[in-house]
């Protein structure tokens, strides 16, 4: 069965990816850390678009945790092929770097940044194997671009960035691609508290994006029609910077 496992997918740009590709026809494991009711509602509405899927805890933060529930996963589900991962999850501690605190800054890379080898590290040997896979990150336009108040977000960023360019390489003669999709302002939890009415002003498409519109790259990225894009990074940011 044609699976992909989307981290971060109770909520916001996670939710909107899990829904496309359950769409596409995947499989999808709708992975979460703590609101297992927005996870759950995840999956209905992935079950009511006629798609399937189930839900899966694990903190990506955490290489144990992450580790061991990944292959306990897989190896109860000898079925199931994980063609498509993408890694979403993740937080932002905005703050600027005089008053950064240690724990500021490891939180914020442990959950961004070791995040992608945690998870796609125990996914990857099936993939080669396969000789088929999608991989994609969801970095963000401060790792591109940089943002004073995220020098922490925007390092896990750009080292994703880093990684993705990376590995991409590393796997190209296999049919495994890496990307990356770099979305600018949108409305989710995460920016709730922005004030969009003075920020959209600096957007030159005069709005926040929403996050069907970063779910649709990262489905077509998925797609076996994007067979030939590997170690890229594309902005889904409404034409503020590229
Ligand atoms: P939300 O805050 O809406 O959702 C975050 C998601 O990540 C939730 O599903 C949450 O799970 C999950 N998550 C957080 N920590 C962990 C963890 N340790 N383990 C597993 N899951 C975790 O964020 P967005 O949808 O806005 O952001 C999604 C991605 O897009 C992030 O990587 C973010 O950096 C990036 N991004 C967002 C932008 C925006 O403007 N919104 C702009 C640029 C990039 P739970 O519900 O269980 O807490």
């Amino acid at each position: 069965m044609k699976t992909a496992l989307v981290t971060g997918a109770s909520r916001g740009i996670g939710r909107a990816v899990a829904r496309k590709l359950g769409k596409m026809g995947y499989y999808v494991v709708v992975n979460f850390n703590s609101k297992i009711d927005e996870a759950q509602i995840t999956l209905d509405e992935i079950r009511t678009e006629g798609g399937d899927g189930e839900v899966l805890q694990f903190d990506v933060s955490n290489f144990e945790n992450t580790k061991s529930t990944l292959e306990a996963w897989l190896a109860s589900h000898p079925e199931h092929i994980v063609e498509v991962l993408v890694n979403n999850a993740g937080i932002t501690r905005d703050l600027l770097m005089v008053q950064m605190e240690q724990e500021d800054w490891g939180k914020i890379i442990n959950t961004n940044l070791n995040s992608f080898y945690n998870v796609t590290k125990p996914l990857l040997q099936g993939m080669v194997r396969k000789r088929y896979g999608r991989i994609i990150n969801i970095v963000s336009l401060a790792g591109v671009k940089g943002n004073p108040g995220q020098v922490n977000y925007a390092a896990a960023k750009a080292g994703i960035i880093g990684a993705t360019k990376s590995l991409g390489l590393e796997l190209a003669k296999r049919n495994i691609t890496v990307n990356a999709v770099a979305p600018g302002f949108i409305a989710t939890d995460m920016t709730a508290e922005l004030p969009e009415a003075e920020l959209k002003g600096m957007i030159p498409m005069n709005r926040f994006g929403k996050p069907e519109e970063v779910a649709a790259v990262v489905g077509f990225l998925a797609s076996p029609e994007a067979s030939y894009i590997t170690a890229e990074v594309i902005n889904v940011n409404g034409g503020i910077y590229s």
